[in-house]
C-alpha cells in the first residue's frame, strides 16, 4: 500500500490521478487531498476517499468546508503552509503535484528536502526554481518522476537510465512533440482577435485553463523545454520542439546510435499518471487503446518561434539562467489570468511577458523567499502594466 498526497486534487490532473487511483484501491490509500476554491468537489471526493486530511488553500473556501462536512476522521487544515509539513510527513510516500502555477513551488521544494518521491505535474515550481529543487532532490535522495505527458515518454523511453537531474548516458538529444494548439495554423494577424474560449479549446487534451491557454500560446512548450533541461541535465540545444498535430508520439529521444525511441498513446493523462504511479509497474486505467488505423497519419512541422514569441522567450530566460525563467513564469501567469478575464488580447500576452522578462533585472536564485518576494514583485509590475493600458 502506497500512501499518497494529491496536491491540487480538484484539478484537470486531480480528477486524471483519482481515476487511476480508483480502480486500483488496493494498491493505493489517500493520506491527503488539497484544493484551492472548490468546495463542493472537495466535499465530494473527501466523502469518496476518506483521506487523513484535507487542506484548503483558500480562507473562504476553508471555511464553507469546515461547515459542511462533518466526518471525524478526516483533519480539515486550512493555508499553503500546511501542506509543506504534510508532504513531509514519514507515513507519505508518494506526492503528486498537481497545483497549477508558482503556488505549487513551496510544497514542491518541501515534498523533495523530505526525500519523498514526486510525481511532477506543476512544471512551473520547477521552471522557477529548478535550481533550488534538483540540488534539494540530490542531496536528500528524493525521485522525481515527470508526469507531464512529453517527459514522461521520455522518461518510459529511458527506462532504467532514468536518474532525476543526471545526464542520461548515450542520449544525443530529446525531441518533445507539440499538438501546436488549436491555432498553429492560424494567421499572426487574427491573433488580436482569439477569445478566451477559443483559446481554452484544445484541439487533443482536456485540461485546465491556464495550461490551454499556454498551450495556445506555445508557452506550454516553452516552460516543458526548461523543465527538460532541469529533468534530464540537459542544455537547452539538445531539446528540440516539433508540432505533431495529432498528439499520438508524445516525445522521442535520440541516442548516439542513431535510433530513436518515442513512447505512443492517445492524449489522456491518465497514461502518463498511471505510469508514475505504479513506480515501474504497469497499471490499467480507462484510457483508450491507441489505433493507428484510425490515424492515417502523423505528421510533424517546425514550431513557428516567431509567431509563437513565446515559445521563444521560454529558450531566451533558459539561456539567460538565474531568475529569468521565473521572471517570465510569473508575468505569464499574470497574463494569461488578464487574457481569460478579458483585460488584455491573445496577441498582448506574449508581447507583456517579453516586455516583463527585459525590463526586470535578472539575478542569481538563491533561496525560495527570494523566488517567493520576485514572483510578488513581478506580478505586481505586471499587473500594473497591463491596468495602465
Ligand atoms: P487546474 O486548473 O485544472 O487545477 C489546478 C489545481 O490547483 C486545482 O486543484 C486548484 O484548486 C489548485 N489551485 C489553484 N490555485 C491554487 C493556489 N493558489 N494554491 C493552491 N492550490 C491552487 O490545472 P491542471 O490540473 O490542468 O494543471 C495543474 C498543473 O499540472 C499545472 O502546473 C499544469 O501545467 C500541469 N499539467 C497539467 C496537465 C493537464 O492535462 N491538465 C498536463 C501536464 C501538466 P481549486 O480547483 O479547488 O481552486
Ligand atoms: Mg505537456
Amino acid at each position: 500500500m502506497k500512501n499518497i498526497v494529491i496536491l491540487g486534487a480538484t484539478g484537470s490532473i486531480g480528477d486524471s490521478t483519482l481515476s487511476v487511483v480508483r480502480k486500483h484501491l488496493d494498491k493505493f490509500t489517500i493520506n491527503t487531498l488539497s484544493a484551492h476554491k472548490n468546495v463542493d468537489k472537495i466535499i465530494q471526493l473527501a466523502k469518496e476517499f476518506k483521506p487523513r486530511h484535507i487542506v484548503i488553500t483558500d480562507e473562504l473556501a476553508y471555511q464553507k468546508v469546515q461547515q459542511k462536512l462533518t466526518i471525524k476522521s478526516i483533519q480539515i487544515h486550512s493555508g499553503a503552509d500546511v501542506l509543506n509539513s504534510i508532504v513531509a510527513d514519514s507515513e507519505v510516500d508518494l506526492v503528486v503535484a498537481g497545483i497549477v502555477g508558482n503556488a505549487g513551488m513551496a510544497s514542491v521544494l518541501a515534498a523533495v528536502e523530505a526525500g519523498k518521491t514526486l510525481l511532477l505535474a506543476n512544471k512551473e515550481s520547477i521552471v522557477s526554481a529548478g535550481e533550488l529543487v534538483m540540488p534539494l532532490a540530490s542531496k536528500n535522495n528524493a525521485q522525481i518522476i515527470p508526469l507531464d505527458s512529453e517527459h514522461n515518454a521520455i522518461f518510459q523511453c529511458l527506462g532504467d537510465s532514468y536518474q532525476t537531474g543526471i545526464r542520461p548516458k548515450g542520449v544525443n538529444s530529446v525531441t518533445l512533440t507539440a499538438s501546436g494548439g488549436p491555432f498553429w495554423k492560424t494567421d499572426a494577424n487574427q491573433f488580436k482577435s482569439i477569445t478566451p474560449a477559443q483559446a481554452v479549446a484544445h484541439p487533443q487534451w482536456d485540461m485546465g485553463a491556464k495550461i490551454s491557454v499556454d498551450s495556445a500560446t506555445l508557452m506550454n512548450k516553452g516552460l516543458e523545454v526548461i523543465e527538460a533541461h532541469w529533468l534530464f541535465n540537459m542544455p537547452g540545444e539538445e531539446i528540440h520542439v516539433l508540432i505533431h498535430p495529432q498528439s499520438t508520439i508524445h516525445s522521442m529521444v535520440n541516442f548516439i546510435d542513431g535510433s530513436v525511441l518515442a513512447q505512443m498513446g492517445c492524449p489522456d493523462m491518465q497514461i502518463p499518471i498511471s505510469h508514475g504511479l505504479g513506480l515501474g509497474q504497469r497499471l490499467v486505467n480507462d484510457a483508450d487503446f491507441l489505433n493507428l488505423l484510425q490515424q492515417q497519419q502523423l505528421t510533424f512541422f517546425q514550431a513557428d518561434t516567431v509567431k509563437f514569441r513565446c515559445l521563444q522567450l521560454a529558450r531566451d530566460a533558459m539561456f539567460l539562467g538565474g531568475t529569468a525563467p521565473a521572471i517570465l513564469n510569473a508575468a505569464n501567469e499574470v497574463t494569461v489570468a488578464a487574457f481569460l478575464a478579458g483585460q488584455i488580447r491573445f496577441d498582448q500576452i506574449g508581447e507583456i511577458n517579453d516586455r516583463m522578462l527585459n525590463d526586470i533585472q535578472t539575478t542569481k536564485v538563491e533561496s525560495l523567499t527570494q523566488l517567493q518576494d520576485l514572483d510578488t514583485e513581478v506580478r505586481f509590475k505586471t499587473e500594473t502594466h497591463i491596468n495602465s493600458k
